[in-house]
């Protein structure tokens, strides 16, 4: 008999487990909490080759599934008068032809939930889990609207602030505030040449108070996103949308960067939210249930890996699924190929982050030293290709 999988959480690694788990022979169905058409929180973001190269062990190709984004294979940082202090490999072109992509974030969740229903998965929205029940034929999902759904496996794909890990874990750990707002913008259509950076190449700069990332789109327009320092996380109503936006153009002021004409020349600004990370998870899984994504590892914004630890989380555990009949042992499979990896790019982002609340000290020996740094490190390859390289086997 075919076994089920209730997945919880209709994100990027609730959608991919969805179809990963289906090639591995299971009858997935995914309940997501917002109902259909609800706008996603987030402005774009970068899935990695690494992830991208995951996608295409399901059959997946990215070309056509995120048709909607660009390539951006390189990233240049800069200081705040501009200079160039460092350029990386972002990923790609992969020997498969793969090159890591920009896309917008909810253009990333549409298309993959447009696949998950072209394959007939069944996606139920304003469906919040609350908790759940195990038995010992199975394991039970509880909704907030009093529904329930049961399966053999219960996926915890439910994001940063998931029930299930707080099944799992009662006493923590709770994410952590990274000291770090995030925001970010869309200048209405087409910008002047002057503004505009060379394609596929996403620009990152230690503005003086705030960290700023801009890049072309096809269209002529720039995206961008901005990384304020903040102590204490905001609220949710803190700022009014023109509050913000004044806000925003004070902390670019006097930096010789694009971002200030950028920000004028957006009418959509997102944000700002929170951004965070999540300590070791001690608990994964049980004989039934098991996290994946955000919900066991999130990572900060600044890693750019949020998306690929996801896909490649969702793909892994497909793998484990199909190559083990046992469940437990699959699933102990599944947390033993995946923990140190997901760990050491958590602290991999963590870092990152930390360099762009860094004093005034702080920057200008970052500014001074890091063109140096990156040279030596360069010398002994690309210092990323643990990250980029890294392919499911
Ligand atoms: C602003 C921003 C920028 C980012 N930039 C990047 C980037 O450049 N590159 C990158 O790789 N990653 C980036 N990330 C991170 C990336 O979006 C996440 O790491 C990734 O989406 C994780 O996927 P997920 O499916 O685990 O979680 P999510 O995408 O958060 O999905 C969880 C889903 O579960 C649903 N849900 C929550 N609770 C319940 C419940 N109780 N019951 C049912 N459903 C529930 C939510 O509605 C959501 O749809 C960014 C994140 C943010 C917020």
């Amino acid at each position: 008999m075919t076994k089920t999988a209730v997945v919880a959480g209709g994100g990027i690694a609730g959608t991919v487990a969805a179809i990963a788990l289906q090639d591995a022979g299971y009858t997935p169905a995914m309940y997501e909490a917002r109902e259909r058409g609800a706008d996603e929180r987030g402005a774009f973001l970068t899935v990695a080759v690494n992830g991208l190269a995951a996608l295409r062990t399901l059959g997946l190709d990215p070309a056509v599934l995120f048709a909607a984004g660009f390539p951006t294979p390189m990233l240049a940082l800069r200081n705040a008068a501009g200079r160039r202090l460092a350029e990386l490999p972002l990923g790609g072109p992969a020997p498969d032809g793969t090159t890591t992509i920009t896309i917008r974030r909810a253009d990333l969740y549409l298309a993959l939930r447009a696949e998950a229903e072209r394959r007939g998965i069944p996606i139920a929205y304003g469906r919040r889990l609350t908790g759940l029940t195990r038995s010992p034929g199975g394991v039970t999902a509880v909704f907030a609207d009093g529904t329930t759904a049961g399966g053999d496996l219960l996926v915890g794909a439910d994001g940063l602030h998931s029930r299930i890990r707080a099944a799992l874990n009662p006493a923590g750990p709770a994410p952590r505030y990274l000291g770090l707002l995030n925001a970010g913008g869309f200048t209405a259509g087409p910008v002047p040449a002057a503004l505009r950076p060379e394609p596929g190449v996403m620009q990152m700069a230690f503005g003086k108070r705030a960290f700023f990332g801009w890049v072309a789109a096809p269209d002529g327009s720039v995206w961008w996103f901005a990384n304020p320092p903040r102590r204490r996380p905001a609220g949710p109503d803190e700022w009014t949308p023109a509050g913000w936006r004044a806000e925003l153009l004070e902390l670019f002021a006097g930096d010789a960067l694009p971002a200030a004409a950028l920000i004028r020349a957006s009418e959509e600004i997102v944000g700002p939210w929170n951004t965070w990370d999540l300590p070791r998870v001690p608990v994964w899984r049980d004989d039934r249930t098991v996290l994946i994504g955000d919900a066991a590892h999130a990572v900060s914004p600044s890693s750019g890996q949020g998306a690929s630890m996801a896909v490649e989380d969702a793909v892994t555990l497909g793998r484990c699924l199909r190559s083990r009949a046992e469940l437990p042992a699959a699933l102990a499979d599944y947390e033993q190929r995946r923990r140190d990896r997901v760990q050491k790019v958590v602290a991999y982002g963590r870092r990152s982050g930390s360099t762009k609340t860094a004093g005034p000290v702080g920057a200008a020996v970052r500014d001074a030293l890091m063109p140096l740094v990156m040279r030596l490190l360069h010398r002994r390859g690309d210092p990323q290709a643990w990250i980029l390289e890294h392919r499911i086997g």
